[in-house]
């Protein structure tokens, strides 16, 4: 496509990392891996009308395109370094590229991410980014790795984005004078990849994943991968104050158990560590909040207040539902 195009993606996100041997405008990058470090590389792609709402601000598309893909590298406890972006738009539009750019460049810039390459061509809007992080040597957090008596615990608040993207959807008649509707859709349209939090967790958390899918799938896949069972307690999931002043509290619920995309970090901690680890993470600025603990068995279960158990039949998102 159009080599200026490229030329305006590399002046918005131009970023100076000494480990970028080539950068944007060869045939490939070059990378100084650093010495005694491990490689840690994710690729998430965003279609329009799939992965956000048709309407969505160039911007709010290129934070959130880098976003996703940061979240995967906090969730492995990974430090991000460069990024490659592939870019399919059905013109060659000068002012979504530079929406784009400055929204994907407002959030690589204070994490020290370079661009360092990608591909431009024409078609549907649909944006690959894929990112490349440093991990020191075993000390990646997956998937694997919970075991019964461990406790689980996740980040910030659950279902905001699942909120904002039904307040996207629905159109208020009067303004959103009380600002809750603006936060809800902030939260779904400029998630905050918890990168900090994934690198306190490293060497404390037995398991870790991103919230992208909604917490019953993706704590599921702890679960699995772990070999093991969750049980959750429905009062215990942090909700937002927008959230609840929003919506009835089945809703709520709803939203903050199989609501995707709000890239809020699950993880597992032995029970006796979990105090010491809060403190850690709330000095980071990212609070922490447990919800349950992991048993013996599998799958997740979620129990309400009263202790029965809550039928949890839509478990988030499926790909390909
Ligand atoms: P080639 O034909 O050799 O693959 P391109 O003309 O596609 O090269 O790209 C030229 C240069 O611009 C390459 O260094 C490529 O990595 C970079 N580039 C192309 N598109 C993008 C993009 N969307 N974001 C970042 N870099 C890009
Ligand atoms: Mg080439």
């Amino acid at each position: 496509m159009e080599f200026d195009l490229i030329e305006l993606i590399r002046r918005h996100t131009a970023q100076a990392r000494d480990d970028v041997r080539v950068g944007i405008g060869d045939d490939a990058a070059v990378l100084a891996v650093p010495a005694g470090q491990e490689l840690a590389v994710a690729i998430d792609t965003l279609v329009e009308g799939v992965h956000f709402p048709r309407g969505t601000t160039p911007a709010d598309i290129g934070w959130k395109a880098l976003a996703v893909n940061l979240s995967d590298l906090a969730a492995m406890g990974a430090s991000p370094a460069w990024a490659l972006l592939a870019l399919t738009m059905p013109s060659a539009d000068a002012a979504f590229v530079e929406g784009f750019a400055e929204g994907f460049a407002k959030l690589a810039q204070p994490h020290r991410l370079a661009l360092v390459g990608g591909d431009t061509t024409r078609g549907p809007l649909t944006i690959s980014v894929a990112v490349h992080g440093f991990v020191p040597p075993g000390h990646a957090l997956t998937r694997a790795g919970a075991r019964a008596g461990d406790a689980v615990l996740v980040t910030g608040t659950l279902g905001d984005a699942a909120a904002g993207l039904h307040a996207v959807q629905h159109p208020p008649r009067d303004d959103d004078r009380t600002g809750l509707r603006g936060f809800l859709i902030e939260r779904l349209n400029r998630p905050t990849p918890r990168l900090a939090a994934g690198t306190a967790l490293r060497g404390q958390a037995t398991a870790c994943v991103d919230v992208s899918d909604g917490l019953l799938a993706d704590l599921g896949h702890i679960c699995t991968a772990s070999g093991v069972a969750a049980e959750i307690e429905a009062a215990l999931l942090p909700r937002s104050s927008a959230l609840l002043e929003l919506h009835d509290d089945t809703t709520a619920l709803h939203f903050a158990l199989s609501g995707g995309d709000d890239y809020e970090l699950c993880f597992t901690v032995p029970a006796a560590r979990v105090a010491e680890l809060q403190a850690g993470l709330a000095r980071l600025g990212c609070g922490a909040t447990k919800i349950g603990r992991i048993v013996e068995g599998e799958g997740v279960r979620v129990r309400a207040a009263d202790g029965s158990r809550l039928a949890t039949d839509r478990p988030g998102w499926e790909h390909f539902a």
